[in-house]
């Protein structure tokens, strides 16, 4: 069994000891994309577990699964409240962050984290189910319905899960992004390619200051903005804000919404939506190939959306 670590020598294939983990199933890893946190992680030093968060594979049953890599205690208050994602005691249990993750042959996950594949939805196209739920669980929390108009600040694959996600529950989706791909790719899955004002929600997908101001400009008096990117810098809120009396909704991970596993959900809208892959997955690697899967991914120049490894 080989996996992919971030060393002192850069992005390397290793071969931890593949030994079985107590309690664990087995998945033979078929597609595992990389995220912008893994290049985060990655440019802050040698990684302590197997890298990749957003996998799927096979278990040795054959049931296609993807994997839910955030392992929560199920028993805490918020675990129990349908909230998992504010667990009290899953900090750091993380497969691909603190245990070893996807980016590897195969991976040893808690049998609660194997979630089946609707059937008919290809495991090769799987790992973005992680990006769906993420991008699910943001709208969700945003209160986006049928029929809402919700603006998207930024076209990454956050941003365009997003779109997909909106559309499928029925809402306007208006995108801002800042190149013509990203902006072609959003309006294949549904998305108007010019923003207007007004907002109910405005989605900051982005993660910067200046994403963050614009949503507060596009949003209506009284709408909702809802961070989806990640602020790996503080950011500040000004008067308009205020003003306005907008509702700021931080998203973290995914859990249930109205009973429904979020993660669960995530899978049907990538069958149900059959362009996400297309759109998404713009560049493919072999597992061997992990240090210039990295490198593509790390590359403005390469225009990567999202750059998957097929073991
Ligand atoms: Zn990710
Ligand atoms: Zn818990």
């Amino acid at each position: 069994m080989r996996g992919v670590k971030m060393t002192t020598d850069g992005i390397r294939l290793v071969a931890p000891s593949g030994d079985p983990v107590e309690g664990a199933v087995r998945v033979a890893v078929a597609s595992s994309g990389i995220c912008g946190s893994d290049l985060h992680m990655a440019s802050m030093g040698p990684s302590w577990a197997i890298l990749g968060h957003e996998f799927s594979g096979r278990l040795d049953d054959g049931t296609s699964v993807a994997v839910l890599p955030v392992v929560h205690c199920g028993t805490c208050d918020r675990c129990r409240a349908g909230a998992e994602q504010q667990c009290r005691n899953a900090l750091g249990a993380m497969y691909g962050v603190s245990l070893d993750g996807g980016l590897a042959d195969a991976a040893w996950v808690d049998p609660v984290c194997a979630i089946p594949l609707p059937a008919g939805l290809d495991v090769d196209h799987a790992n973005l189910v992680e990006p769906i739920a993420v991008a699910l669980h943001g709208i969700n929390r945003a209160g986006v319905v049928d029929g809402m108009r919700v603006a998207v600040l930024g076209a990454g694959p956050i941003g365009l899960c997003t779109i997909a996600a909106a559309r499928h529950l029925g809402a306007e989706v208006d995108l801002e992004g800042h190149r013509p791909t990203r902006t072609a790719a959003g309006v294949r899955l549904g998305a108007s390619p010019s923003v207007g004002a007004d907002y109910d929600v405005v989605v900051d997908a982005a993660g910067t200051q200046s994403s963050l101001d614009r949503a507060t400009e596009l949003v209506r008096p009284g709408g909702t903005v809802c961070i989806l990117g990640t602020y790996w810098s503080p950011v500040a809120l000004g008067l308009e804000f205020q003003m306005k009396e907008l509702t700021l909704l931080p998203s973290f991970t995914y859990g249930h919404h109205h009973g429904v596993q979020e993660f669960a959900e995530a899978a049907r809208i990538l069958q149900a939506v059959p362009d996400l892959p297309d759109v998404l997955l713009t560049h493919h690697f072999g597992l061997d190939e992990a240090a210039e899967a990295f490198r593509v991914a790390a590359d403005r120049d390469e225009d990567p959306i999202k750059v998957v490894v097929h073991p």
